[in-house]
């Protein structure tokens, strides 16, 4: 299964937030839009980072005494983002998640935001495919050996 067919079935809408808002908005959006990750864009709509709420609670734990929601998002997020393509197979994104520890890939399309697949939406793809392959050997086995 490829990266397209996932955002085929889920979409391209992806959550973004400015790097110069701050983790107090980004906290609410994450909260409101019931995601786990924001990418962060510029004016251009151009990826500049990633925060998520992984982030944002390392944060509360390290400056628990101060005001950490005053912070801008650049201060806080992941510049160095992994972006994965359309074609890429979802094999690859799982191995890029569990090398990297991270549970996020923005999907990239000729230089522009496409989607973003997260864990979750791999679970969904692999649970599919196994009921598909139980499907499948059910009815083989059935019709092989019909009681
Ligand atoms: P997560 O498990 O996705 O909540 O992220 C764990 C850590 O990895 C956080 O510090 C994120 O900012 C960072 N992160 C998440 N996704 C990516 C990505 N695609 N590329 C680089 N860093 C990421």
């Amino acid at each position: 299964m490829k990266v397209s067919d996932i955002l085929r079935a889920k979409g391209s809408e992806v959550a973004t937030i400015g790097g110069e808002q701050t983790v107090a908005e980004a906290l609410k959006l994450i909260v409101r839009r019931k995601v786990g990750s924001l990418v962060v864009v510029n004016d251009a709509d151009f990826p500049e980072g990633i925060i998520t709420e992984r982030d944002i609670v390392r944060l509360a734990d390290e400056k628990a005494e101060g005001n950490w929601r005053a912070l801008p998002v650049k201060q806080v997020m992941t510049r160095n983002v992994i972006i994965g393509l359309p074609e890429d197979d979802v094999e690859y994104i799982m191995k890029l998640m569990t090398a990297n520890r991270f549970r996020h890939v923005p999907i990239m399309k000729e230089g522009k935001l496409a989607g973003l697949i997260s864990i979750g939406d791999i679970i969904k793809s692999l649970l599919s495919d196994f009921e598909a392959a139980n499907r499948y050997l059910t009815d083989y086995i059935a019709n092989k050996y019909p009681c």
